[in-house]
């Protein structure tokens, strides 16, 4: 079964367009209106509850587990009538994921989507990591995406829905879908919310909650299950993360699971019991993995540098979002590869993807182009 509540919800409950592909500097007011968003699901041992934003209403339902569980037969209302429950959602198992894999796999690497929905499905399509129905189709491989889901763009839910979906079947087919945390996501998990599309600011004023809510309390899906999210991935020769990793890191003799596990443990601020500090709060400043730019800087990372980085960390190359190029460009001979290719203005992207020691672009229509 699919996992397509919020496709279900759009085309019988709110036919209107959704927002266009507002670009944004940061705090703009909400708009008036907002024609869907969600489904921010909560589910703890009592039940499930299901809100919605439709034609600029909160909607809301709730299932309790031994009261009913057929949402389907329920016609006291729209959202009940047209949004079934699919229980497969609350089927998905939250798993540590290892920072380490090797074998014989396909990657397909990409970076900071920031709610592109539509860019990001047709790259996905026309590059054969899913199928003409929006499924997995890429076998054993493993998909990294380093980060920067949310912000800037109108469809995030709809992104993190359906990589939510996607991950589990990947995993049932032997592959992977690794989903890295990258500043925007901390951002709006610690209440930044400077870089939400508007559209997000009306849904928090229309459920009356600080949109951070929507992911920090106990029982929410989508935040439980990024939570669950690492910072960094080695997959064979190749060290993935957001921002990247500070020469610093080799002189404090970090391990990648140090890193890993220091940046997890102060993920929200508000959670701690006492301030960041040490590591942890380091990891979290300009030069951490989810912030750091030094790679693309005069004055970053020397060609020095990078060499003792590979060694340090037992890698070729280390690829890395955040810093925004056109296309997926490499720097330093190639041991360096930027994977954000402005997919976040929604116009253009790519996905790099390799085999073996071969590495290609896989651009949106589908053609490969050798990465140089
Ligand atoms: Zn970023």
């Amino acid at each position: 079964m699919n996992l397509l509540i919020r496709t279900l919800c759009l085309s019988l409950l709110c036919p209107l367009p959704s927002f266009g592909e507002t670009k944004l500097e940061g705090n703009e007011t909400p708009p008036t209106f907002v024609d869907f968003d969600g489904p921010y699901i909560f589910s703890d041992a009592v039940g499930t509850e299901i809100q919605v934003i439709c034609n600029n209403k909160a909607i809301s339902y709730k299932k309790l587990k031994d009261v009913d569980t057929s949402l389907a037969n329920k016609k006291t209302s729209e959202l009940e009538k047209h949004c079934q429950l699919n229980d497969d959602i609350l089927q998905h198992q939250l798993y540590n994921q290892p920072i380490k894999f090797t074998g014989d796999f396909k990657v397909a690497a990409l970076s900071d989507l920031h709610g592109q929905y539509d860019l990001m499905l047709k790259l996905f399509k026309n590059n054969n990591i899913i199928d003409a129905n929006g499924d997995w189709s890429f076998e054993n491989g493993h998909m990294v995406i380093t980060g920067d889901v949310f912000d800037r763009g109108d469809k995030v839910i709809e992104i993190l829905w359906f990589l939510y979906k996607l991950e589990q079947q990947a995993k049932e087919q032997g592959g992977a879908l690794h989903l890295l945390l990258g500043n925007h996501e901390t951002m709006v998990f610690n209440a930044d919310l400077r870089y939400l599309h508007p559209k997000y600011l009306k849904t928090a004023e229309l459920l009356n909650v600080s949109y951070e809510q929507l992911f920090t309390v106990q029982d929410s899906v989508l935040g439980n299950w990024l939570r669950n999210k690492n910072v960094l991935i080695k997959l064979n020769n190749i060290l993935y993360a957001h921002g990247g990793f500070h020469p610093e890191l080799m002189t404090a003799k970090l391990s990648l699971t140090d890193i890993n596990n220091l940046f997890k443990d102060n993920f929200i601020k508000a959670e701690l019991d006492s301030p960041r500090d040490g590591w942890g709060r380091s990891l979290h400043k300009s030069n951490g993995p989810i912030w750091y730019r030094g790679y693309f800087k005069e004055d970053g990372a020397s060609a020095q540098d990078i060499d003792n980085l590979l060694t340090y960390f037992d890698v070729k190359h280390i690829a890395v979002g955040h810093t925004s190029q056109k296309t997926i460009e490499t720097r330093f001979n190639k041991k360096i590869i930027a994977l954000d290719s402005s997919i976040k203005n929604g116009e253009y992207g790519e996905i790099l993807f390799i085999d073996g020691d071969t590495m290609w672009r896989g651009t949106p229509e589908g053609k490969k182009i050798p990465l140089k």
